[in-house]
Order: structure tokens, then sequence, then C-alpha cells
């Protein structure tokens, strides 16, 4: 046999063991798992599964993780993200993204997810569980009239703080109404350039929600007033519970990086978290 064959022979062999060394550890692995649970991923999206560009410069090895209204690389996922995340996503039975950004903002401009038809999602804060793009209907039957209700107190609420503002308390912030699919899901209310919202404001904006029976949600540069349905636990518990139907052998992962995460992260066995991000950062604070 000629040296070339031999290598090609000696080669042929290798990858072969190679690929049934594979194909015994993979084996290994599912009868090491148990086959009659699943494995259900909740997860948040924003700085949990990648960064935009404004909190973390992009590296070269960085795939773009999601875009702007305009199709542009706004969000980014690292290296080392891309390798944990195609784990997880390699291993799970389903994945449930749970997210303040609308349905749009999720379908259209998020990269990182293989949605389908029958994906399920929870968008707009928990205001919506979508079954591909739609509405899911069982989600729809659960709001009932709650929408409508809601609509006229979020419109009144929104004149309220314009009002407010006109008073003098903080023009610099821009109030709207999001609605998505149709259904009014929070109040959204943006600093109009890079200062935070100032305590007055903040202030305010806590008096009006409890004027209105709304919740307040903020971070530095923006806050939301969501009616009661706009909640991201009780949409998962309602996914994990009617649509999942899951049983006591499933095993559930929450993944967020917010201190808004904390209920939703509760409802699976096990939570985890960016050491970049604020559960983190207050966990340490705490530790020392
Ligand atoms: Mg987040």
């Amino acid at each position: 046999m000629s040296r070339h064959r031999q290598i090609d022979r000696d080669l042929h062999i290798d990858q072969n063991l190679h690929i049934d060394r594979n194909r015994h550890m993979d084996h290994n692995r599912r009868a090491k798992s148990n086959p009659a649970g699943r494995l259900i991923v909740l997860t948040d999206l924003d700085d949990t599964l990648f960064h935009s560009e404004r909190k973390r410069e992009p590296q070269s090895t960085d795939a773009v993780a999601a875009v702007d209204a305009d199709g542009r690389p706004l969000s980014y996922q690292s290296a080392a993200y891309q390798t944990w995340w195609s784990a997880l996503a390699g291993m799970a039975h389903a994945i449930v993204p749970v997210t303040g950004r609308t349905s749009y903002a999720v379908a259209d401009r998020v990269k990182v997810l293989a949605m389908t038809a029958d994906s399920l999602s929870i968008v707009s804060h928990g205001a919506l569980v979508l079954q591909g793009r739609d509405i899911h209907p069982l989600w729809r039957e659960h709001l009932g009239t709650a929408p409508d209700a809601a609509r006229k107190t979020l419109e009144a609420a929104a004149r309220t703080i314009d009002d407010r503002f006109e008073a003098g308390a903080c023009p610099r912030i821009h109030c709207r109404l999001l609605v998505d699919l149709d259904v009014p899901v929070y109040l959204s209310l943006k600093s109009r350039d890079t200062s935070p919202i100032d305590p007055p404001t903040l202030s305010m904006l806590s008096d009006v929600a409890r004027e209105f029976d709304l919740k307040l949600h903020a971070n530095q540069r923006n806050a939301a007033l969501r009616p009661a349905y706009a909640c991201k636990a009780a949409a998962a518990a309602f996914v994990l519970d009617r649509l999942l139907e899951r049983t006591t052998a499933d095993a559930v992962i929450g993944l967020g990086d917010s201190l808004s995460d904390l209920p939703f992260l509760g409802l699976g066995h096990f939570a985890l978290t960016p050491t970049e991000g604020q559960i983190w950062h207050v966990l340490q604070e705490s530790a020392q």
C-alpha cells in the first residue's frame, strides 16, 4: 500500500472512530438524562443573551444578535455567550423568550432565536403570550375585556403625566402609549436625552401609578407604567401550566439579568444570571 493510501486509510479509520465515539457519547448523554422530563428554558433577552453596542464595545468575534428598526446592527452576542447559548439551545425542549420587547421587536429584530410558527413567547413585559407572531387564543381568552378598560386607564394616566410635566416636573421625558397587536401594553416613558430620570420625576410617576392602579417599572433612562395583566411572572406561569402543561419531571431554567426578572426566575428550578448584570451586582454587594 502506498504511503498516501495508508495515510488516507488511517485518517478514514480515525474519522470513523471519532464519529463512533461521538455517537457513543451522545448515547450516554441521552441515557443519563431523564427522557421523561423536558428541559424548559424561560429567558430574558436584552443584557441576558446579548448586549447593545451602547453598553459594551463589540469585538470582531461577536455575532449580531439584534438590529434596530432600520435593520442596522444594534446588539451583539460575544463568542463566549454564543458557546453558552448554542449548548443550552441544543439541550432545551422549549425556549420561551420573556421580554419587555414588543412582538415585532422580537420577531423582526432579534437574530439569535430560532422561532417557528408554533414557538411560544412572552412579550411586552408579559402583556402578551404569543404563538408564532399571533396572540395565543387561550391568552386572548384569559385577557377578556381587561385591555379595553386598561386603554382608558392608560390614556388618562398619560394625560395626567403630560399635565404634570407641563407644570414643570420634567419636560425631558417623553411619554407614549404602546399598543402591541391591538392590545394596549404599557405607557413608555423615556428620557429625551442621555440624562437619567431624576428623583422628583420618579416620585411623580410613582404617585400616578398609585392613583391609576398601575405598576411602575423604572431604570436609569426609561420607565414603564403597566396594567395588571402586563406581568412577566404571571404570563410565564400561564405558559408553564396551561400551554406546556409541565409535569414534575420537567426541569425549568430561568435566565435573566434584572431584579425585575426575579419573579419569573422564581418559577423555575434554577435561575441563571450573567455576572455583568444587575442581579449579580446586587448579590455581590449584599455578600460583602
Ligand atoms: Mg434584561
